[in-house]
Order: C-alpha cells, then structure tokens, then sequence
C-alpha cells in the first residue's frame, strides 16, 4: 500500500493514511459533482452514455496519476452511473491466483472491480487476469504433471477499473487489455479551492473563498491534501478564531502547521537543504541523498519530488538531482553564481537539461 512510502501523518502526502477514513463522504458520487479533469471527464461521458445505449459493461478502464487524485472515486462513479456494484481491492492485496479467482467468481453480471496499484499485481496473478479481460473466463488448471488439465469457468461480464501511479511499471499485455486509457492532472488552485468550499459544505464548515483559497495554494494540486488541510483547519478555526475558516485563520493554521506558502512541509525544505548543503546543489544519486536524510528512496521520488519537479525547484539529471536557482530563492539562500562550476563546460549544462527527468 502506498502507506509504506510515507512518512507517518505527514499532512501534505498525497497517499491514504487513516485519519482520512472519513473521506468516503466527501467523495463526489456523479461526474457532474467531480470537479475538475474535464478532459477525462468529457471523454468518460460518452464511453458512459455509449455502453448504455448498446446495453453492455463498459469496457476496461485503466487511471493513471498520482495519488489523491480521484481514481477510487472515478471508479465509484463509473459504478454509479452504470447502475452496477464496485469491489474494491489493489494489486498486493491479491496475493495468490485463487484469490483473484474467488473475487472474480464473486462479481455479478456488469459489475465493476477496481484494483488500486495495479502495477503491483504478481506476474502468476497477472495471467489469470487476461482471459478474465478478454474472454470473460478463467482456466483452472487442475492436478500436476501429466494428468493435469485446464478447466474453463465462465465469469459475469464485468469492467475492470485499474489504477496505478506508474504508467510505466504496468506490463505491455496488461496495459493492451485496457480498452480507455485515463491521465489524471494535478488539480489547479482554482478546482482545488472549488473541491475545498464543497467540502466545506458536506462537513456543515463555514469557509470563505479567501480561506480556501489559501489552502488550495497548499495542497499540492491534490484534493486528498486540500480536504485534510481542511479538517485541520477547522480545529484552528474551531479553538483559536471564531469558527469560520477565512483567509487569517488559514494562513496562521498552515504556519502553525509548518506548511509553507507554497505547500512545501519540512522534509520537502530538508531535501532541499541538503541537495543545497551537503551537495553544493548537486548532481547528488538519489539513494545516497536518502541515507543523508534518513528516509527511504521510494518516499523521496514518490512524495517529495513530484511537487518539487512541478514547482520548478529540483530537476532529475542522468547525474543526479539538482536543486534550481528558484529553491535557492524560495528558501531565501543566495544561488551560486551562474558561471558554470565543478569544472563543467558551459555547453555541458545545457545538453544535460536535453535528459532531464
Ligand atoms: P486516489 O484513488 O487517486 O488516491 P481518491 O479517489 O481516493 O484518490 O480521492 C481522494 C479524496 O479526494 C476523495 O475523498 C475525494 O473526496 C477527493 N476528490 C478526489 N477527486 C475529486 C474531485 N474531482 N472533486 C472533488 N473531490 C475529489
């Protein structure tokens, strides 16, 4: 599960952790009270209407983009629209093929099954699935050696829903199996700050457009993030102001909070630092910047540096990570001078932004 790659409680991680149980209520159930990815949105609204009118299950869906993002949700509403169940379950979660077995002969005609993190599914576990995508049937293989057979079992027309947060570790066959393919964005302040006055709304909080605002500013273009910088706010608000999340409480709450006015938290600065510090900027290898912060490799690449990649403040070099110029800024540190340094040729720097990321 994703809580593995990060840090306990850490406010603006973008994965699950259980104080965000109550989420399933702010989970919007239709496309129109989705907000935002209205290219996704527009899309899924046709294969939607055009399964209906043929009378069939949809075709197989697959959700790519980070998380807290809205793929579970996506999958609910598919669900919802089509008129059908969801079982929801992820990719370590299917350990052996017969328990992926016992889930598909579970499902009911035109069903939905979403696996979260499908890139985590075993490879064994993996092939049971595609005549279950294709043929809608499973083969059994029954005995060993000579004397064993394969046996045919017939499964309910279903849709599969897969999401995963790397496109890239999804097998070729599996991905082929996917009849839509699905890229969800990071959200804009502006849906974010949309998603947070709903969610105000659904948990009876009095929010102002400024103080959402402000906490859409923070989240990381991640509505998981926005609605639990919410429900921390709503408990500065709550204590030390007058009940109503504004633009004043917002902003004292994400100081308190440690949160800085672009929705960077202490281990983003402190990754930053230390490429900064140790690294002279870097290049510096991932790994050994992991062991010099104390933190697991998987957490820095999934959690902190998509962000910082996005805002500009790290870039990923076949070398190593390097802070830019804008960190040095953001952290209010003087830059080195923009002369090339550590003996590098200046036409050196520039081929290497040729291999970013
Ligand atoms: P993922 O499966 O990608 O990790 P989720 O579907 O669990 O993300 O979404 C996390 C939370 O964010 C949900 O509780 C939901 O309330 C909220 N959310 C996600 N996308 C949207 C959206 N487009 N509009 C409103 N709320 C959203």
């Amino acid at each position: 599960m994703y809580e593995e790659q990060e840090t306990p409680g850490r406010l603006v991680g973008p994965a699950a952790i259980p104080a965000d149980a109550e989420e399933n209520n702010l989970r919007p159930r239709s496309l129109d009270e989705y907000i935002g990815q209205d290219k996704v949105k527009e899309n899924l609204k046709i294969y939607l209407k055009a399964a209906q009118r043929r009378g069939e299950p949809m075709d197989h869906i697959l959700l790519y983009g980070p998380p807290g993002l809205g793929k579970t949700t996506l999958a609910g509403i598919v669900a919802a629209e089509m008129g059908v169940q969801i079982r929801i379950t992820s990719g370590p979660a299917i350990e052996k093929p017969g328990d992926l077995a016992a889930l598909l002969t579970s499902l009911q005609e035109g069903d939905v099954l979403f696996i979260d993190e499908i890139h985590r599914l075993s490879r064994q576990v993996e092939e049971v699935l595609y005549p279950a995508l294709e043929d809608y049937a499973l083969d059994i293989m029954i005995g060993k050696g000579p004397s064993a057979q394969s046996i045919r079992i017939n499964l309910p027309h279903f849709t599969l829903v897969g999401a995963t947060t790397r496109a890239g570790q999804i097998t070729g066959p599996l991905r082929d199996r996917f009849g839509v393919l699905l890229k969800l964005e990071l959200y804009s302040p502006d849906e974010l700050c949309r998603i947070i006055r709903r969610s105000a709304g659904i948990l009876g909080q009095e929010c102002t457009e400024e103080g959402a605002y402000e906490l859409a500013k923070c989240a990381r273009g991640t509505p998981r993030v926005a609605n639990r910088l919410l429900k921390r706010v709503r408990d500065f608000a709550t204590v030390l102001g007058d009940g109503v999340v504004d633009g004043e409480t917002a902003r004292l709450a994400l100081k308190r909070m440690d949160i800085d006015s672009l929705g960077l938290d202490q281990m983003d600065r402190s990754m930053l630092r230390a490429i900064i510090e140790m690294y002279g900027g870097g290049p510096v290898g991932l790994e050994t910047l992991a062991a010099a912060l104390g933190e697991e490799s998987v957490t820095l690449e999934d959690v902190c540096e998509p962000y910082l990649m996005q805002m500009g403040f790290l870039t990923r070099t076949p070398r190593g990570r390097c802070v830019t110029r804008l960190a040095y800024g953001h952290l209010g540190l003087t830059p080195p001078p923009e002369e090339p340094t550590r003996g590098q040729a200046p036409e050196e720097n520039g081929q290497q932004s040729l291999f970013d990321r």
